[in-house]
């Protein structure tokens, strides 16, 4: 089903198309992580791309070359029960996605239910859908809520959050962190990591919704996604030019001082 409230303006200026897939939008989307999926059609227009979002979820066919980038939020563990039972069925569309580097961003039950298994509040087990290495405990009565910092060294790039999560995730191996916890949880309050990085899969428990705190990681998915479409050569504006905005108060004051010279 396509939002239709979320497509594009009309208008000949756009280079590009990029297709959102929301991933059970109807079922999966708690603490406002649909703003991610809007952060994402702001980047993509501003970077001249003509954007449609569709949600994607119970008996819905998934075809993985339709879509550049998925979405895939959070829920609360009655909602991720319900969608473990329908996720087998999209799990070779999503391998072979995966596969092919393209990218996705889940957040928290999103994030849990591409891996392994998952262990709710009550003890029970959900079966992740596996194409990731991951998996999540439970724990006693406890949940991890407040704001998180965290650090990429990849990319040099810090970012900011809120989490609130009973599950603690631990990767595999062949998983990358987000980044490593500041200050905050992160994935289990024992090694450091949070969220993940494997391929183009960005996984993170952070709502807020990460994309609107993080503009800096919402124009890397975006900016990904058309390099995969259309190549490495097409020229994107570059992030200082179009989200300036959104940079931190000490970088604008360097960028003016240096116009003023
Ligand atoms: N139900 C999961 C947990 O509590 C995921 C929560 C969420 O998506 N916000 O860990």
């Amino acid at each position: 089903m396509t939002y239709t409230s979320l497509l594009s303006k009309e208008s000949t200026e756009y280079q590009f198309d990029i297709k959102i897939a929301h991933l059970y939008g109807n079922l999966m989307n708690t603490y406002g992580d649909n703003g991610n999926v809007l952060m994402l059609k702001y980047v993509a227009e501003k970077l001249g791309a003509k954007v449609q979002v569709d949600i994607v979820s119970i008996d819905d066919q998934l075809n993985p070359d339709e879509y550049d980038i998925i979405f895939f939020g959070g829920g609360q563990d009655f909602e991720q029960t319900v969608v473990a039972k329908d996720l087998p069925s999209k799990k070779e569309a999503i391998a072979h996605y995966i596969d092919d580097q393209k990218v996705i961003l889940a957040i928290c039950g999103g994030f849990q239910l591409l891996g392994q298994y998952y262990i709710q509040a009550n003890g029970e087990k959900i079966n992740g859908i596996g194409v990731m290495g991951h998996y999540t405990l439970n724990q006693d009565n406890n949940r991890y809520i407040g704001d998180i910092k965290i650090h990429n060294k990849e990319f040099n790039e810090t970012y900011y959050g809120f989490e609130n999560h009973q599950g603690r995730t631990f990767l595999s191996s062949d998983e990358k962190p987000l980044g490593n916890v500041i200050y905050g949880n992160g994935n289990n309050k024992e090694d450091q990591t949070e969220g993940v990085h494997y391929k183009n899969v960005f996984g993170s428990y952070f709502h807020g919704p990460i994309l609107s705190r993080n503009v800096n990681l919402a124009y890397r998915l975006v900016t990904t996604a058309l390099h995969l479409k259309y190549g490495e050569n097409i020229k994107l504006a570059a992030y200082e030019d179009i989200l300036s905005q959104e940079k931190p108060e000490e970088y604008r004051d360097i960028k003016q001082k240096a116009e003023f010279e």
